[in-house]
């Protein structure tokens, strides 16, 4: 792995917080937890690059942890991510931080949520905000929040932020912050404008890049299933039920406690399996590999640090349950499998937000890893019964069956059937408690996005996004930068209206209506920052947007029709370069005629965005 630190104790981080990671079972931390957390904590910014799954939001969250004071519930830190579903996920994941920190409060503030709950939430008193930065701007605008004991401010996913038009109002965000704070900024990429803005407001910030070493793996069969419509655990064992060569197994995940978890319920399905993690002494942890290799156990559930070094021929796959932090730790994984010759195979579980540690990987491999269909039921189905004709068939090749072929004639005779009939009977006692057939239905492939989908399953609370399942586990649809669907960004700078449709995408199919929006080329606003705010605060993904017209005091807009009114109401009250929108159907004729009528109207003051 990347870095030789082992122990978060080793990285400065308090008692009380190295508590709650031995209890939340984070082993080690992860090659750019490693790098961050002691610069952090010596209080230096910072430049970090890395993605989704490199444990980035920990490499950041725990510093910021440790600089709360409790006492003061005053915003502390500022957290800016790009949509509000990354921020609920960093909300939630300091929180699970503050186990050990009483009266610790994370307010996570995003579009399309009500300004009554933040405004009530906000009045309470938070320690650290986590928010998108429209709304921001909106509550420092209207003086709702206030960040003058800022200690903290980090920038999260900032090329996303850059690739949704927000980066102006980020930029205005940290013009507002006091002039005395630390700043992190994280970005998997580093295009010029998020460089030029880390020079503009970073003082002689750290530069951390975890590396991808390139490595070259050996002939090891690798496929990647994106999670989506089903639990990973029902996926997992559905994979490994139709496997072709299948003996043993090392299931990889990021935490002891899932270790353990993940053995339980593959035992209680049947499977020999254990959990294999840091807490085991040398002596237990031999006998797991011992058992292993030789053949008391299928499958271990292990962690990175624990499954170093381990060397079982047997083992026909590898399955990254968890996808690894970087490369080297992909690498060494799938090495536990294809030893001493055999052929092996690699199976990657990846999250639609973690699709770019995929590539990322494909890269620094330089190998393709091939996409896998979820075998069917009717797939587990033929492969079960073809393992019991193969009983069947051992069995009948057998001496002394005699005795059993009377019974069955008996049984015939006596319940006047045939002898088919009664084989049936038996087949069906036979199953030993795990059905040839298996109940239930298919998932449903991968959903059909609808352009309002997101919006069903948006949390109205922060409380009760709680309680649901994490993104990962639920297979959300891919967020935006995954799509490779981008605005066009240039400004053409003449005074006709500016008609867009997002270049490398096919037009949105389906009954598209015509809005008109009170923001235009005057109020320094382009295609971008529609396409962002629209996204972020009604919930409806860029592609299903269609053409903006953009004109000097008013835009037009195509969406999709049959938008739910919440949806509707949201977008009436967002804001684009602080002016409300005020989304309402064009009553205009397309192209010209709009441009006359809202000419005139003048329906708003103008404020460019500069003078703000
Ligand atoms: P991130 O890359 O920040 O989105 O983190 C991805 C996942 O890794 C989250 O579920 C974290 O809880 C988990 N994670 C982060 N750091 C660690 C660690 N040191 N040990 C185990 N799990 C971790």
């Amino acid at each position: 792995m990347t870095t030789p630190v082992d122990s978060f104790a080793d990285l400065g981080l308090s008692d009380s917080l190295l508590k709650t990671l031995a209890d939340i079972g984070y082993e080690t931390p992860s090659p750019i937890q490693a790098e961050c957390i002691p610069v952090l904590l010596e209080g230096h910014d910072l430049i970090g690059m890395a993605q989704t799954g490199t444990g980035k939001t920990a490499a950041f969250a725990l510093p910021l942890m440790e600089q709360i004071d409790v006492k003061l519930t005053k915003p502390q830190a500022l957290v800016l991510t790009p949509t509000r579903e990354l921020a609920i996920q960093v909300a939630e994941a300091l929180q699970s931080y503050a186990k050990n920190l009483p009266g610790f409060h994370v307010l996570p503030i995003y579009g399309g949520q009500s300004y009554t709950i933040q405004l009530k939430q906000l009045s309470r008193g938070a320690h650290i905000i986590v928010g998108t930065p429209g709304r921001v701007m909106d509550h420092l605008e209207r003086k709702t929040l206030n960040l003058d004991h800022l200690k903290t401010m980090v920038l999260d996913e900032a090329d996303e932020m850059l690739r949704m038009g927000f980066i102006d109002d980020v930029e205005w965000i940290l013009e507002r912050t006091p002039e005395k704070h630390q700043t992190a900024l994280f970005s998997a990429t580093m295009p010029e404008q998020i460089r030029r803005v880390a020079q503009k407001y970073l003082v002689e910030p750290r530069e951390i890049k975890i590396k991808s070493a390139t490595a070259t793996v050996a002939a090891i069969r690798q496929v990647y299933w994106q999670v989506s419509g089903m639990h990973k655990l029902d996926a997992l064992t559905r994979i490994l039920e139709v496997e072709e060569d299948f003996d043993a197994a090392i299931i990889f995940v990021r935490t002891k406690n899932a270790t353990v978890e993940l053995a339980d319920k593959l035992a209680a399905r049947g499977y020999a399996a254990a959990a294999l993690n840091g807490d085991l002494n040398q002596q237990m942890r031999e006998r797991v590999i011992e058992q292993l290799k030789s053949g008391a156990l299928d499958i271990v559930i292990a962690t990175d640090v624990a499954a170093r070094g381990i060397d079982v021929p047997r083992v026909s796959h590898v399955v990254n349950y968890d996808i690894p932090y970087d490369t080297e730790a992909y690498v060494h994984r799938i090495g536990r499998t294809g030893r001493a010759g055999r052929t092996g195979n690699a199976i990657l579980f990846v999250a639609p937000r973690e699709i770019r540690m995929l590539r990322t990987i494909e890269r620094a491999t330089r190998s393709p890893i091939a996409p896998l269909t979820l075998p069917s039921r009717a797939d587990v189905t033929n492969k079960r019964v073809a393992g019991f004709k193969e009983k069947v068939a051992e069995v009948l090749n057998a001496e002394g069956l005699d005795f059993f072929a009377n019974i069955v004639a008996q049984i015939a005779e006596e319940q006047n059937v045939g002898a088919e009939e009664v084989a049936a009977a038996l087949c069906q006692m036979a199953q030993e408690g795990k059905p040839l057939q298996i109940p239930g239905e298919d998932p449903a492939p991968a959903r059909a996005p609808t352009p309002f989908g997101t919006d069903s399953r948006r949390p109205s609370s922060f409380a009760e996004r709680e309680r649901k399942p994490r993104g990962e586990e639920r297979g959300e649809r891919p967020r935006f930068e995954e799509r490779g669907d981008k605005p066009r960004f240039e400004d053409r700078g003449d005074s006709r209206p500016r008609f867009e449709d997002k270049p490398k995408r096919a037009a949105p199919s389906g009954d598209m209506v015509r809005y008109r929006i009170d923001v235009g080329r005057d109020h320094g606003v382009q295609v971008k920052d529609i396409v962002g705010a629209i996204a972020n605060e009604a919930g409806i993904e860029s592609r299903f947007i269609g053409r903006i017209g953009l004109y000097d005091e008013s835009s037009t807009v195509e969406l999709p029709a049959g938008m739910p009114a919440e949806a509707a109401n949201a977008l009436k009250r967002t804001r684009v370069r602080g002016v409300p929108i005020n989304l309402r159907p064009d009553e205009g004729r397309p192209d010209d005629a709009g441009e006359r009528k809202f000419d005139g109207e003048r329906k708003f003051k103008k404020k460019p965005y500069a003078e703000r």
